[in-house]
């Protein structure tokens, strides 16, 4: 057994077999063969194996022959390797002994050896281990031949590893099948974690290397709780985590009785939560859980689930979808959101030399560039828009004239709407996300313009503090509570108070119970935030009063260091709610 710790993000806790995505996909099918068919099985690895020296050699022969003879030993030393009768014959044994599935013995013996050669440390031994790994799926490509299965075509539960996932290939997830997942890379706020939050399986991001520790077909568990990942858990874990699994239901159950209960503090001021959405079905996730209605749906989702173009018909549907599960609450349509990590096939080509994609074209930026794009989604939202409250907010806003320009366009549309007598609605509040604090430090200018903010801390601390969002090696510097990302927020919400808008935080910051004191004390009285949040954060609510939260925003305020800020708010956390989450 083995615990590999990470950062958790996305709650619960999932077990099945785990699917280890390489650059190839390969499903084991049997973890176990029955005793009587042993030998037969021994026999299959054996024609495997015999197969793949066969092609190593001719692989040997070519690359000699065009290359020159020191490239074709290049495959010389992985044919020693797989030759290795110690290698074959604890393969064969783990058949025999163990009656381990042929596929699965050679994929554990193989990723066995090729992490001991890992650990040796250095450039050679690495190279080394990465042969043993591209002999491994050698071997099973021989073995499982038109079996190899795509992430796309599952047939039975698993918990799906790799090293990275891309906003699109999460977002393409099978739910039914993949019950959890486990990345290598990542942060907290990364949008492959969002993802997950949205999906509502557990994950846990930013392993560090832990790939090679773990076969396909081996058993794992998920804590998306706490962030850990069980490689081959004894049976006493498996009993521990299903009872704390338990009783995470029950205490969720518990909260789920705040639904039907308005969101206000103790003193009865009222603080509007609402829920962050990627996809129209999860409506009913924040309408099941009480939300006040949608303060952010993340429209570019449509772009990534499918290699298609959306129509102006399918942005139309999605949107009618949204708002009509509602029932008249508010709607936030963003307007893509595009770049940066979230490319979708149609783009990949354009995308390709972009030198530094999160400071590049992308979000409001590409819109503007691309304006057939914007003017579809634009068209699709004020037609949709007759069917309830919605709100446009354009992200990534970095001037003045950006959001002047992204107004114009929509202007433009409606003047096409009109004299193409399609019904639609011209009176549409027009908000902005604050997430570069260009946009924060002149918020009282933009507050001349707008109709909204809403703060999207994901990219504010990302931006503010130099620190990508989704890399793991500096994710102990990303924080919400530094001292800066609370100046800015502060700035952001006064601005609003002097013209009477309305502010909202949607970024990840806003989930985190322990920020709830410190945002609603700064005088935030809207927030957006993952749906699965929404009952202990309407909850602990109920036990602040406003004097409370603000004497708390007014301390919180007087550190300087990130670590001080967050220190003291999980301390008064726990003074307001000794069950919340920390
Ligand atoms: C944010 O940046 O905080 C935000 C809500 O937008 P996204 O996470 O989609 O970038
Ligand atoms: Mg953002």
């Amino acid at each position: 057994m083995l615990v590999r710790r990470g950062i958790a993000v996305s709650p619960g806790v999932a077990i099945a077999k785990a699917l280890v995505l390489g650059t190839e996909t390969f499903r084991i099918p049997h973890q176990f063969v029955r005793p009587e068919a042993v030998e037969s099985e021994v026999g299959r690895f054996r024609s495997a194996h015999a197969a793949v020296c066969e092609e190593i050699r001719s692989n040997e022969q070519l690359a000699a022959d065009h290359l020159g003879k020191q490239y074709g030993a290049i495959f010389g030393a992985h044919l020693q390797l797989l030759m290795d009768p110690k290698l074959t014959s604890e393969i064969e044994q783990l058949i025999r002994d163990k009656f381990y599935a042929p596929e699965f013995a050679a994929s554990r013996v193989l990723r066995k050896y090729a992490k001991v050669v890992q650990s040796l440390g250095g450039q050679y031994m690495a190279e080394r281990a990465t042969d043993l790994f591209d002999l491994e799926k050698r071997v099973l490509r021989q073995m499982l031949g038109q079996r190899r299965e795509e992430l796309a075509n599952l047939t039975c539960p698993v918990i799906v590893i790799a090293r990275n996932l891309t906003p699109s290939e999460t977002a393409s997830l099978d739910r039914k099948h993949v019950l959890g997942f486990a990345t290598e890379g990542g942060g907290r706020t990364s949008h492959t974690a969002i993802l997950a939050g949205a999906l509502e399986i557990p994950a846990v991001v930013g392993l560090g290397r832990f790939l090679s520790d773990v076969s396909t077909g081996e058993t794992l568990i998920i804590d998306g709780n706490v962030g850990e990942v069980i490689i081959s858990p004894d049976e006493a874990t498996l009993e521990r985590y299903r009872d704390q699994e338990a009783k995470r239901r029950t205490i969720e159950e518990r909260l789920l009785t705040f639904a039907n209960v308005t969101a206000e503090t103790k003193d009865g001021v009222r603080v509007y939560v609402m829920g962050n959405i990627e996809f129209p079905d999860e409506v009913e996730h924040c309408t099941s859980r009480g939300a006040d209605g949608i303060g952010l749906y993340r429209t570019e989702f449509l772009y990534l689930q499918s290699d298609r173009e959306p129509t102006e018909e399918v942005h139309y549907q999605a949107y009618c979808r949204v708002i009509d599960a509602c029932g008249g609450k508010p709607v936030v349509i963003r307007t893509l959101d595009l770049g940066a990590d979230k490319i979708p096939g149609s783009f990949r080509e354009q995308f390709k030399d972009q030198p530094n994609s999160a400071l590049g074209l992308r979000s409001i930026r590409l819109s503007l560039q691309n304006l057939p794009l914007f003017r579809t989604q634009l068209r699709a939202i004020l037609r949709a828009a007759t069917r309830g409250d919605v709100r446009i907010m354009f992200p990534l806003v970095s001037t003045l004239l950006e959001f002047r320009q992204a107004k114009m366009i929509l202007s433009d549309v409606m003047e096409d709407l009109q004299d193409e007598g399609i019904e639609f609605k011209r009176d549409v509040p027009v908000g902005m996300m604050v997430e570069v604090p260009a946009a924060a430090m002149l918020a009282e200018e933009f507050s001349r313009e707008v109709d909204f903010f809403s703060i999207g801390t994901n990219d504010l601390i990302q931006y503010t503090l130099a620190v990508d969002r989704a890399d793991t090696s500096v994710a102990t510097l990303y924080s919400s509570g530094d001292p800066s990302i609370l100046r800015l927020i502060k700035l952001v919400v006064e601005a609003g108070r002097k013209r009477g808008l309305p502010v909202t935080v949607c970024g990840q910051m806003s989930s985190d119970p322990k920020f709830l004191a410190v945002l609603v004390g700064l005088g935030m009285r809207q927030i957006s935030v993952t749906p699965h949040a929404l009952p202990e954060l309407k909850a602990l609510l109920h036990h602040m009063t406003i004097p409370q939260a603000e004497e708390i925003a007014r301390r919180a305020m007087s550190f300087d260091l990130a670590r001080d800020v967050e220190n003291y708010l999980r301390g008064e956390l726990k003074k307001l709610s000794p069950e919340a989450t920390l």
